[in-house]
């Protein structure tokens, strides 16, 4: 939990301010002034959660589990569902919502190059957003069925679009009629 009334040294600028403004990279405290220079935050709301089972693996990379997730949307979401069930990928967008405090360099996963958060696909990242692209298997009501989501399980989902592979196959099949 943080505690408000907590203050805590900013490790670049010194100065103290409360825990909740503060962000840790590389273990060090750094405020949000110095990290983002003033800017105001953006809410997002989210449309939906997934229902895998899957955990995050030990390490910084993947997930545990299959390859078949469930995502529920919302019921305030039936009248955005028009023409989903007749797209073949879709791109998620969700929210990295177990992410882990922020390295300036690590080893990042697929090739254990020495990078920061922007060169690599980590989910211990400022930003804890992530978008994957995913086959659509099934959709019932504003329950989604989709195959190679690499999200955990109760991970919020905060948008949905069609994926450009599925763009390819409509126009595609829109050609040959
Ligand atoms: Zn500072």
């Amino acid at each position: 939990m943080v505690d408000e009334r907590k203050t805590l040294k900013c490790s670049r600028c010194g100065r103290d301010r409360p825990e909740s403004s503060m962000r840790l990279i590389d273990q060090q405290p750094v405020c949000l002034d110095c990290l983002y220079g003033g800017v105001e935050p953006v809410c997002i709301w989210p449309i939906g959660v997934v229902a895998n089972g899957k955990k995050r693996s030990g390490d910084a990379f993947g997930t545990t589990g299959g390859d078949v997730s469930v995502i529920r949307l919302s019921g305030g979401m039936s009248s955005m569902m028009k023409g989903l069930s007749d797209e073949t990928h879709l791109t998620i967008v969700w929210q990295l919502h177990k992410s882990r405090p922020v390295k300036t360099v690590f080893a990042r996963g697929w090739d254990g190059r020495k990078v920061g958060p922007f060169a690599s696909r980590t989910p211990d990242r400022l930003t804890p957003i992530a978008i994957t692209d995913v086959e659509l298997l099934k959709v019932e009501g504003t329950t989604l069925t989709v195959r190679g989501l690499d999200a955990i399980d109760g991970t919020p989902v905060l948008d949905i679009k069609v994926a450009r592979k599925s763009l390819e196959q409509t126009s595609k099949t829109s050609r040959s009629k």
